[in-house]
């Protein structure tokens, strides 16, 4: 199915490794002429080029924290109007909710709740004025099913979907949709990173951890990033222009409900 985003722009940020680099490979293959944000520029021009290579796109890269005003106006200047814009940026940590302290608190909703807003203010009334804009959002299967020691990531998360719900009925009208992507477990750094103090507090190496997480998922594997990208590739899409407000789990069937 050709998705209509020929010569379309986007912003995909948190895109040199995991979902944000699959997002960016996706809608790459698409036609889409990308500006890739992330913050190390030598694994952000790498994740670039390799893109580049394979699906001829046009690819700039800005190398910054997005969390940060000063690394959100530096990517708006690259490009203020994007047709599609995809938020993204790593997850906070994990803990107990007694061990943090407002300045945790604070950065987790900068990072996961106040980033995601600041860039869909700065971009939204350009996609109305164009009819046509599509944002999607990367944020987790712990907002439906939170996890007890992502605190942190279940508060800020829950507060942009919340955000994000009101709004996407405010802009739907102008064919400018807002959704949100709720990835379970998929294989990526982060997983690795998250599940290493699982092992540890499960008395089993990393590898033997994972297994018994693959095992206990219905399609007994962890997501391909590829398969996360190309559903941010449908969202994005011009057929997709009646789903807004959404908040799509892909996780194999892990979240157990059926709403
Ligand atoms: P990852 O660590 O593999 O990749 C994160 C990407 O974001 C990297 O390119 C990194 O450089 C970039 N990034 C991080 N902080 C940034 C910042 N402040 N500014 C700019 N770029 C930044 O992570 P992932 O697995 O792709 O996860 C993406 C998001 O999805 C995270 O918020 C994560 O918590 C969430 N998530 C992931 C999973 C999973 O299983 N992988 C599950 C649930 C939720």
């Amino acid at each position: 199915m050709d998705l209509g985003l020929k010569g379309r722009s986007a912003i995909v940020c948190g895109a040199s490794r995991g979902l944000g680099r699959a997002c960016a490979e996706s809608l790459a293959r698409e036609g889409v002429n990308l500006v890739m944000a992330a913050r190390r520029p030598d694994v952000l021009e790498l994740a670039a080029k390799e893109i580049r290579a394979r699906t001829g796109a046009a690819i700039k890269t800005v190398p910054v924290d997005v969390t940060t005003p000063e690394g959100r106006k530096v990517l708006l200047t690259i490009l203020p109007d994007p047709d599609i814009l995809v938020t993204n940026a790593g997850g906070p940590p994990p803990g107990d909710f007694r061990d943090w302290d407002r300045a945790a608190w604070i950065k987790a909703l900068d990072a996961n709740m106040l980033t995601p807003i600041e860039l869909i203010k700065a971009t939204v009334d350009a996609m109305i004025e164009r009819k046509f804009g599509r944002i999607v959002n990367i944020t987790s299967a712990a907002v439906k099913a939170p996890i007890d020691v992502l605190g942190l990531s279940n508060g800020a998360r829950a507060g942009l979907t919340g955000f994000v719900a009101g709004l996407a009925r405010q802009v739907a009208r102008h064919n400018v949709t807002i959704n949100n992507l709720l990835p379970g477990p998929f294989d990526t750094d982060r997983l690795r990173a998250t599940m290493e103090g699982q092992a540890k507090a499960q008395g089993v190496t990393l590898d033997e951890s994972m297994a018994r997480r693959r095992d206990a998922n219905p399609a007994g594997r962890f997501g391909d990033p590829a398969e996360f990208g190309d559903a941010c590739a449908y969202f994005c899409s011009a057929q997709a222009g009646y789903i807004t407000g959404q908040n799509l789990v892909i996780d194999g069937g892990a979240f157990p409900g059926t709403l």
